[in-house]
């Protein structure tokens, strides 16, 4: 009999050594840099670092996936330490919650890091960095290299090309490019990509009236801009397409998920018991910015100091627990323990109200042909919102959840086609009827 195999050691090839040779080196150039160096060549070691971790991850990137046929692989997807929870996975996770705690309450101690960005910021904005600047390079940054390793990854996918390629255009114009640029022109430095309910302040009064009162024509655009996009855009595109023209194609937050968090989109729960919580949870986030939202225009519009102090408590509440420490820490800081849609399935407030435009007035659903299916499982184990997308496709029933962000994961990993993503007529789009050969299969016939 032979041995049993190994499955912890992974076999490198020589390019994807040399690539992880070039990796770490930038990853060590930024870590002196944020220890003091920075400060003192910013340019030197921010180009250094960058070139690195660039180079060296399409070095590793390019050798792991092009390689190889196109086409879902799932080789030790459950054993590698980096995507099952082992100690890569648990070391990644401690960094990436260690950086989100020092970026939000003890930006002093980044302060050599933040230097490192002093150049760029002053080449777009006019001015020098801030922690936020810092974050939202990083986090463009990101999106590009590791949207190039989902380009490689799923090239067999014109969906997962496309949509990656939106996420990618959609973080770097609308979250880096154009924020800049109105910063440097002394305009509201807004990331046109999020409205409200999502970016919550924004139709606040405070936040209207200073953005009527601000000198400049686009201030009041930017303000346009968020009531055509939350009023209209919303339950339109929603209805058209589902929340997937947001959650998938433009959100930050998604973007961030699907690129950065993708080696761990198969750790999300599938069990019942989140479901249960995921409803409670993400309509009562959604619940608390329409009350705030309304208490504070009732108080703008009348006056009381009592709803002055409710939302004003309200308003610190939120953005410390939820906007720090749940969209962010453990949101993001946990994608190799929890997998990646955390925030967008238990708490994003714009994921619950298109999913209920998408769960009762929208034309997408997940088709699914049932008598293809042989249970492999693979569409349940990538879903990134939880989503038992087997059950549906066992029974030949449409996919049509609140929650699924229409990824298309499920449907790209699917060795027999039988997921599409469809848009089509409200009429008869949620079928609970199985198959008839599966019914009489289950029956004996
Ligand atoms: S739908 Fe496809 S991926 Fe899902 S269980 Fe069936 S065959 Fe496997
Ligand atoms: S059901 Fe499919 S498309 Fe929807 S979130 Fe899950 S993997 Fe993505």
């Amino acid at each position: 009999m032979s041995p049993p195999q190994k499955h912890t050691q992974p076999v490198r090839s020589r390019s994807q050594r040399i690539g992880l040779l070039l990796f770490f080196p930038g990853f060590i150039i930024a870590l002196i840099g944020a220890l003091g160096a920075g400060s003192i060549y910013p340019k030197l070691f921010f180009l250094a670092s960058l070139c690195f971790i660039t180079i060296g991850s399409f070095l590793y990137f390019s050798a792991a996936y092009l390689s190889a046929p196109a086409g879902i692989r799932n080789n030790r997807i459950m054993f590698a330490s980096l995507s099952s929870r082992g100690s890569i996975g648990v070391i990644i996770a401690l960094f990436f919650i260690a950086f989100y705690i020092l970026m939000y309450w003890f930006p002093f101690y980044l302060e050599h890091f933040i230097a490192m960005f002093h150049p760029l910021s002053r080449m777009l904005r006019g001015k020098p960095a801030e922690q936020y600047f810092m974050y939202g390079s990083l986090y463009t940054f990101t999106i590009i290299i590791m949207g190039a390793r989902a380009l490689m990854k799923y090239r067999h996918s014109r969906y997962q090309i496309v949509r990656t390629c939106a996420v990618i255009f959609s973080q770097f114009v609308f979250a880096f490019l154009i924020p800049s640029i109105l910063a440097a022109f002394n305009e509201p430095e807004k990331y046109v990509n999020y409205f409200w309910p999502l970016s919550y302040k924004d139709l606040f009064p405070s936040n209207v009236n200073y953005l009527l009162n601000f000198e400049g024509a686009i201030s009041k655009f930017l303000l346009a801009w968020t009531i055509l996009l939350t009023f209209a855009g919303t339950p339109v595109l929603t209805f058209f397409f589902g929340k997937r023209w947001y959650c998938s194609w433009i959100c930050g937050c998604g973007g961030l998920a699907n690129t950065l968090g993708d080696p761990w989109r198969q750790l999300s729960s599938k069990t019942l018991a989140s479901w249960k919580i995921e409803r409670y949870s993400i309509y009562s986030v959604l619940s608390l910015i329409v009350i705030t939202t309304a208490i504070l225009w009732l108080n703008h519009l009348f006056g009381g100091e009592l709803l002055g102090q409710l939302s004003g408590g309200f308003i610190r509440f939120y953005g410390f627990a939820i906007g720090m420490i749940f969209a962010g820490v453990i949101g993001t800081g946990l994608y190799p323990i929890f997998g990646t849609r955390v925030w967008c399935r238990f708490g994003c407030p714009q994921a619950a109200l298109l999913g209920i435009i998408q769960r009762f007035f929208s034309r997408f659903r997940i088709t699914t042909n049932g008598a293809q299916c042989m249970s492999c499982g693979n569409c349940s184990t990538y879903c990134e919102m939880g989503i038992d997308v087997r059950w549906y496709a066992q029974r030949g029933q449409n996919i049509v959840r609140a929650s699924c962000v229409g990824c298309g994961m499920c449907s790209a990993v699917c060795p027999r086609g039988v997921l599409n993503l469809e848009n089509g007529p409200l009429a008869g789009r949620i079928k609970s009827d199985a198959l008839p050969l599966i019914k009489s299969f289950k029956s004996g016939i």
